[in-house]
């Protein structure tokens, strides 16, 4: 739902919707107090019809970092089964068409046997959703297991590929490639080491081309800054995204935190990590992040955050 009081945007619409209240009302009530711009607003909130109906909906989450271990400073690696689980259900509430896993599903083992039985028992968990599942890899999918290790644990065939979904295309990124060409694995790569294949481009550029649809991107590392979070070369797949003019927005993860920027027109935003915080005590806030997508008629978006996770609302 719209915030009337605390966006410049939507007040604005708030407005103009009042005004057109004000012209319909003017025939039945010469009188009444239709210029009261709070009651304007107030009857401003998205109404019922076709344009308050989402045309798509996909389930996010990042950041799991699954491990059998103990907790280490602000990331409680067990309890991401628990929360990993209560996302689930929210998920399936919401009968979303997608869930996409943004990376980083689990946290290093010093054996790629460990890693396999973990990423098994947060995979059951993620399995369990009713709708169809997207994997990114995350750096620490792929720090001690290889890519075809990881894909093989989920059952995912490749790691950058596109889908279409209710009439919108959706493209999984892959940035765990070296500045050297190399993909990451078996412990061969530096975290802060993350670029996006030439050949990955390229089929980025092909991928763009060939789609009518309104895209949405997705990727682990973030585009939209020049940080060591950020794919060293994320100018040029933003280039790319932007020529097209057909993205909507990308979502990521990796930081660990909220952020949201926008990029000659396409959102980014960062979305917070589900395995930060320790269990939340009684009275306080639940501990998790996760959010619900909402794609709407002209690309219009909203992002409805759990618990840490913030929501936006681009419509
Ligand atoms: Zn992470």
């Amino acid at each position: 739902m719209a915030t009337p009081s605390t966006d410049g945007r939507v007040s604005r619409r708030a407005m103009l919707r009042g005004g057109t209240l004000f012209l319909a009302a003017g025939a039945f009530a010469a009188n009444a107090p239709w210029t009261d711009c709070a009651a304007a607003a107030r009857d401003a909130e998205p109404d019922e019809g076709d344009d308050a109906k989402p045309l798509l909906r996909i389930g996010l989450v990042t950041d799991l970092h699954y491990a059998d271990k103990p907790a280490a400073g602000s990331r409680h690696y067990r309890l991401s089964v628990e929360r990993l689980e209560r996302a689930v259900a929210e998920f399936d509430a919401n009968a979303v068409d997608a869930i996409v896993e943004l990376g980083d599903l689990v946290d290093a083992a010093d054996s790629d046997k460990t890693e396999l039985a973990w990423l098994r028992t947060i995979n059951d968990n993620l399995a369990a959703a009713k709708a169809p599942r997207y994997y990114v890899l995350g750096n620490h999918c792929v720090d001690t297991l290889t890519k075809e290790q990881f894909l093989g644990g989920v059952a995912q065939e490749k790691s950058f590929f596109s889908f279409d979904v209710k009439d919108h295309h959706c493209i999984v990124l892959d940035a765990c490639f070296r500045a050297d060409g190399k993909p990451y694995g078996a412990k061969n790569a530096s975290w802060d080491d993350a670029n996006l294949a030439a050949a990955e481009l390229e089929w980025l550029a092909a991928d763009l081309a060939a789609t009518k649809l309104p895209t949405l991107v997705f990727a682990h590392q973030r585009l939209d800054v020049t940080t060591k979070y950020a794919a060293k070369n994320a100018a040029d797949a933003r280039k790319l995204l932007e020529a097209s003019q057909k993205v909507l927005a990308v979502f990521q993860g990796h930081e660990h935190k909220n952020d949201h920027r926008e990029v000659e027109g396409i959102h980014y935003a960062t979305l917070a990590a589900l395995v930060e915080g320790g269990p939340a005590k009684q009275g306080e806030k639940e501990t998790n992040a996760f959010a619900v997508l909402d794609v709407f008629a002209g690309g219009k978006l909203a992002v409805r955050g759990f618990a840490k996770q913030a929501s936006y609302d681009w419509r």
